[in-house]
This record gives structure tokens, sequence and C-alpha cells, in this order.
């Protein structure tokens, strides 16, 4: 089969070239093919996706348009889609089954796409490298020695490997914006509170965003378009300005776009090969009449360690919800305080406790002032530096990660060394802007990411200039050998 995109299948489908029946059964055989060496996938119910697909063809047969009808997409299995088990990549939550839907996979469905399977990913959502499910690693499709980065590992996978075009996870400090990075895929961190949030399973709460992921920014246009508007069940969340122009995408206007380059972001650390290729990347935009300033983000180096004191408090708080009275996991003990201490230490695994004993430290008295409350200022802090910066630029352009995907078992005896690959994620998330990931090329074989980073609420203006940079390359269209030979 041949690897399509959104947008291609859509027009397929109105035409009535395709069906979302072929469509849905060929994501099947895919799965069926290949993840038994990626294992990017944790459940599914084809009897349902099916039934689901045959609905989407009446609809198509009766001449609705809408923008994902009878599309496959892939969920994280940290959204509650009814009726299909939820585990969060967590034995405490392995005998979980969703009860109803997160508002996002509701109004997908109302929109007529076709969710395949939940996605493996990081326990929680906790991790940088797709290694801490408890379910076991996914792998990367352009070399399965190495990782395909975290949290969101498996619905980066499934759009790589060309299961289904669109997936959906969460980023809370780069979770979609990294794998995506790694694998050679487009994924959107949207403005905080664009996305709706019900039925995503807490991390952090201040932190957490749903994410498109996709071949594509003009694919990702079409998930954000039947994703957005305001969710009473979701107090952050608000309207997209704009939204009108996400279908049919159109490339932005690149001459005299003001690209700000952050001086902090290109500087020790950073891998030659990325650099090179993130460089040649903004060089395109420049060739179309765009203008470089650079520009400084001076609290950057701070970013990490106030992102790791606010996400491990807000961790501590979320998760205590998971005490095996309430559901999921249970070990009996002879006392309740023993029936939650001997639950929570079997079902939750070893990055998720050092995080829950870190955000607990960070919340307790004599401690708060100066770890919890320090870092909320130094917060304001980073947001502050991109305000500055946005006085003078329309957007900014930096690598996604200092390096490439690495190799299995590199990082995980050392926390601090897998902190690191979220050094350039991590900020855009204290300060609620919409970031994108997209190609850039390729470096020892792996793919490299670059980032748009733009003012809140300028998701539509980040997707139409994507668009444009993805028109004028072909980074984007590249399929893992893996993929393209079955
Ligand atoms: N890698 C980061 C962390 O482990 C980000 C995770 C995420 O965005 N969910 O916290």
């Amino acid at each position: 089969m041949v690897v399509g995109t959104a947008v291609g299948w859509r027009e397929g489908l109105d035409a009535g070239d395709l069906s979302s029946e072929s469509l849905v059964r060929a994501s099947f055989e895919r799965i069926r093919h290949l993840d038994d060496r990626l294992h990017a996938i944790l459940a599914t119910d084809e009897d349902r996706s099916l039934h689901l697909a045959r609905k989407a063809d009446a609809r198509l047969r009766a001449g609705d348009r809408s923008p994902v009808l009878g599309l496959p997409i892939v969920i994280k299995d940290n959204l509650n889609w009814t009726g299909l088990p939820m585990s969060c990549g967590s034995r405490i939550l392995e005998s979980y089954r969703s009860p109803y839907d997160a508002t996002v996979v509701e109004r997908l469905l109302a929109a007529g796409a076709v969710p395949v399977a939940k996605a493996n990913m990081d326990e929680f959502a906790m991790g940088s490298s797709g290694e801490y499910s408890a379910f076991g690693p996914t792998r990367n499709p352009w070399d399965t020695d190495r990782v395909p980065g975290g949290s969101s590992s498996g619905s980066v996978v499934a759009v790589s490997a060309g299961y289904a075009p669109l997936a959906l996870g969460s980023d809370t400090g780069g979770s979609v914006r990294l794998p995506a990075a790694f694998c050679g895929v487009t994924a959107l961190r949207p403005t905080y509170g664009v996305l709706s949030r019900y039925g995503l399973s807490a991390m952090a709460s201040s932190l957490d965003q749903v994410g498109p992921i996709a071949g594509s920014a003009a694919d990702i246009a079409l998930a954000l378009r039947a994703m957005t508007g305001l969710d009473p069940l979701d107090s952050t969340s608000t309207d997209l300005p704009g939204v009108e122009r996400l279908v049919p995408l159109r490339p932005a206007p690149l001459k005299g776009l003001r690209i700000g380059v952050p001086t902090e972001y290109f500087g020790e650390g950073l891998e030659a090969g990325v650099r090179d290729l993130v460089e040649k990347a903004i060089q395109v935009l420049v060739d179309q009449g765009a203008e470089i300033r650079e520009v400084s983000l001076p609290h950057t180096h701070y970013a990490i360690d106030t992102y790791y004191l606010l996400c491990t408090s807000e961790v501590s708080s979320n998760l205590s919800r998971f005490d095996g009275v309430r559901y999921g996991h249970r070990v009996e003990a002879g006392s309740l305080p023993g029936l939650i201490a001997e639950t929570r230490d079997n079902g939750l695994g070893n990055e998720v406790k050092r995080r829950i004993l870190l955000g607990a430290f960070c919340l307790s008295k004599g401690y708060y002032e100066a770890f919890y409350m320090k870092a909320l200022k130094a917060r304001t802090l980073v947001a502050r530096d991109f305000d500055r910066a946005f006085e003078s630029v329309d957007i900014l352009a930096t690598p996604v990660s200092p390096g490439i995907a690495f190799p299995f078992g590199a990082r995980t005896d050392d926390p601090m060394a897998m902190y690191l690959a979220d050094a350039f994620t991590v900020p855009t998330s204290l300060a609620g802007l919409p970031c994108l990931s997209m190609p850039a090329g390729f470096t020892a074989g792996m793919p490299v990411g670059i980032q748009l980073i733009g003012p809140a609420f300028s998701d539509v203006m980040l997707l139409e200039t994507a668009h444009a940079f993805q028109s004028l390359t072909h980074h984007h269209v590249a399929s893992p050998p893996l993929a393209a030979q079955e």
C-alpha cells in the first residue's frame, strides 16, 4: 500500500475513488505487518472501527464533506475512547476501560474520523524516549535500534510507519514535538487552551495540551479544524481565532516574514548535523524573502529546572488519584494505608515514582517557597523573554532537540541526560505558546526537526508558515525504509 496523506485521501474519498472501509482495513493490515517490530499499538477494536468506517462511507455517499470524514486516526493511550482500555502506559491502569469519550475524541467521531488504535506511550506521559511504557518500548521505524522519542511514541510511530495519516498525542514539555523530530513527522502543540483536555489523563495541568500529529501541516490542519472550539467541560479551553483558514490551508506569504533565531538555542551541546540542517531550513525561508533577526531569550537556561519542579509538583498531586481504591489495579493489604502503598508501589514504574517523590518534596512545608514558588517566578521570566522577542519578530525558528534519536538504553540510567533532550521544547510549554515540529532533513540516516514558535493564538499562521516550507521542500514526504518496503 502507498502511504497516503490525509488531504490526498480526503480528495480520493470525496471523488469516490477510495472508501473509508478500505483505508481502515489497510491500517489494520499495516499494524499486523509491522507492529511486532515497532510496538506502537496497545489496543484495537477492529469490528468497531470497521463499523465506524462504513458509517463514514454512508455519510460520504450522502454528500457530507467534513474535513476528517472517513480518515483513520490513532489515539494516544491517555485519551479516553469509550469502551477501549486506557492504560496510560501503566500497570496501575491495565484493567481500566474508558467509560466516556474525551472531548477531542468525541469531536473527531462526530466529524466522521475513524479511530483505529490506542497508542503506546511513556508511562503517564513521563519520558522523552518511548522507553518507559510498562508494556515495553516503542521502536523508531528509521532505525529500530534507536528510540522513537516520547512520550507520544506510539502515536508518532503510527504516522511515521503509515498505520494512519493522523494521530493524537499530548504535549506537556515536548511530547509530540520531540518524537515527531526523531521520526520525521509533523506535530503541533497548540496554544494552551486551544484544545480541550477533558478526558485527557492529567499529568501537569498547567502545561498539558493535546497535540495533533500527521505527515504535514496541511494534514494537521484538518484534524485541528475538527477539534477546536470552546468546551464547557474544560475551564481553560477557548476558541482559536482564524479557524476558517485551516481548511484548505494556504501557504503563508514568506516575503517580509521576520524570523527570530534565538542565540541560546544554537550554543554548546547542539550537534553539528542538527545545527546544519536547521540553518539550511531557515535559509529556504530566507530565499523566499523572509528576514532573519538574531534574538535573545536570556532565561532559557532556567527552563529545564523550572519545568521539572513545576511538572513534578503537579504530577504528585494529579497522580494521587491512582490509589487502588477508585479504579485500576489493586493490591490487597491488611489495612487501607497498606492497600494504597502496595498498589502504588506495585503499579507504578520508577520514573513515575521519582517524579511523585520529587514533587511531594517540592510542595512540602519548608520547601514550597524555596522550590515551587521560585519556579513559578522563573516561569514568568521565561514567558516574558518570548513576549519581548515577539515585539520585533513574527515567528521563532529553533532546533527541536539538541541531537538525533539515541540508541536504546543510552539515557535510562541518567535522568538528567534524558531531561536534557527537552531543553528546546519545555520553554514554550512554560509560556503556553503554540509551536510546531517538522522535518528539516536527515543526518546519519536519521530525521532532524525544526521547531517554529509563534505568539499566543497564532496557531493558524504557524501552520500556514509550515505549509509554505513544506510546499518548497520534500523532507516530510520521506518514508522510513521499513515502512516503504512492506
Ligand atoms: N519529556 C518531558 C517529560 O518527561 C515531556 C513529557 C510530555 O510532554 N508529556 O516531562
